[in-house]
């Protein structure tokens, strides 16, 4: 028996829950699938920097995720070696505040909320095949766990299924601007480990960071260069903790720490792809990908599902015919991510930063306003060429206005 619905979206995670919630609320009959069963983790650091915090409080779900007990991270700083800048990112939408939940946390929130706004949730749902028409997306076969075929027709197919994408590979969606994976990185779990908040270390080759996540523990990731990956793989934890040795403090702290969970990792690539075309659209990961090392991918995925659901609003009440609004959906998603992405692909190097780079920020280094603006830029509430663009002669600030 098939089942006609207003949008199909295939994956239930940041990207994927979130925009079937919002179609969800304005009334469109909606069927979330996830090969997964939540609550369930998935290979990923958590950091959420303050936009993706205040789009969850513009949904109403800040408060429960507060409630989880996960906690606020207040201070980013940022270990250059020779100097620290330690702030606090401007605030974004009202909020200044970052939360690192653990994503089998966060994920199952997201879909908890997609289903208690009306979406149909079907978790273990596997979609093996795109089903295409004349060129048009006309819905998805797949297979409950170990169940029969099962077709289901939607106006539209969301692929909200990661950077794997089968949606994407499937309608053949082009991709641009795409960089090769630049660092290789493992994270893992440490109880009786404190710090500030968001601390990141910068060393020539290296860099690592740490997240305070849910029950007291800490997240630490650490990345080399992707020419490294073949000696990391090989020793884990030992290059784990000599690339750590670079800060010795921060070294000491994390072996005076208990490792709780065995160390993840790998690698990813750098892309945008074409996020719609007749019938389908692309949300998070599986439209946009970049490295982690600015933990940008769950605030993105959650402005992904704003404008694309908004987008698709428009075509279902007829204000905008499918190809105009689902355009406007893909220029203000490269818009908004353009610079965050030259500027994470460039820090994903773990190359030393050039001169006058390096020296703008060495200027900022105890200058409160500064390092908290150069927060705002890892964040997402400062665009990097606030900071960076070379103030004017005559201008004695160190900084450019936002
Ligand atoms: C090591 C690492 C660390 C990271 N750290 C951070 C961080 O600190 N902060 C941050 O913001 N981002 C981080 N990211 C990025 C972040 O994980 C992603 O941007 C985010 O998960 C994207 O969400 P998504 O919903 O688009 O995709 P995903 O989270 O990948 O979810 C895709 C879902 O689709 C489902 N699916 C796939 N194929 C099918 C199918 N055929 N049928 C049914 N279901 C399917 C999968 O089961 C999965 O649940 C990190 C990434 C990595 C790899």
């Amino acid at each position: 028996m098939s089942t006609a619905y207003d949008a199909i979206v295939v994956g239930a995670r940041c990207a994927g829950a979130p925009t079937a919630m919002l179609l969800a609320r304005k009334g469109y009959r909606v069927l979330l699938v996830d090969r997964a069963a939540f609550p369930s983790d998935t290979l990923s650091t958590h950091m959420i920097h303050p936009p993706g915090v205040a789009a969850l409080a513009r949904w109403g779900l800040l408060d429960r995720l507060i409630a989880t007990g996960c906690p606020p991270v207040r201070t980013y700083s940022f270990d250059f070696g020779p100097f620290t800048l330690t702030g606090s990112p401007p605030p974004y939408d009202g909020t200044g505040v970052g939360y690192g939940p653990r994503r089998r946390i966060l994920d199952a929130l997201l879909v908890a909320a997609a289903a208690e706004a009306g979406a149909e949730v079907r978790e273990r749902f596997t979609v093996d095949e795109v089903l295409i028409e004349d060129g048009t997306v006309t819905g998805v076969r797949g297979h409950d766990h170990g169940g029969p075929p099962v077709t289901e027709h939607g106006r539209v197919v969301i692929g909200a299924d990661g950077r794997s994408s089968r949606v994407a590979r499937a309608v053949g969606a082009p991709e641009y601007r795409t960089k090769p994976p630049l660092q290789w990185g493992y994270y893992s779990y440490w109880s009786g480990l404190p710090v500030s908040g968001f601390e990141t270390y910068a060393r020539p080759g290296a860099g690592w960071g740490t997240i305070p996540t849910h029950d007291g523990l800490t997240v630490v990731v650490a990345g080399r260069p992707r020419a490294e990956a073949h000696a990391y793989r090989a020793d884990v934890e030992g290059t784990f903790l000599a690339t750590l040795d670079l800060a010795p403090e921060f070294a000491e702290r994390l072996r005076a720490a208990h490792r709780e969970e065995r160390f993840l990792g790998g690698s990813v690539p750098n892309f945008f792809r074409r996020p719609y075309g007749p019938g389908w659209a692309l949300v998070g990961d599986a439209g946009h990908t970049k490295d982690p090392i600015t933990a940008q991918g769950i605030s993105d995925a959650f402005h992904d599902a704003e404008l694309c659901s908004g987008a698709l609003d428009d075509v279902f009440t007829g204000r905008r015919p499918f190809g105009e609004a689902l355009s406007g959906y893909a220029a203000a998603r490269d818009a908004r991510v353009a610079e965050m992405y030259e500027f994470t692909t460039g820090l994903a190097t773990l190359a030393p930063p050039p001169d006058d780079t390096a020296r703008l920020l060495a200027a900022a280094s105890g200058e409160a306003e500064a390092m908290n603006r150069f927060a705002g830029v890892v964040a997402g509430t400062v665009p990097p060429h606030a900071f960076f663009t070379p103030a004017p002669a005559s201008d004695t600030s160190a900084l450019a206005p936002a």
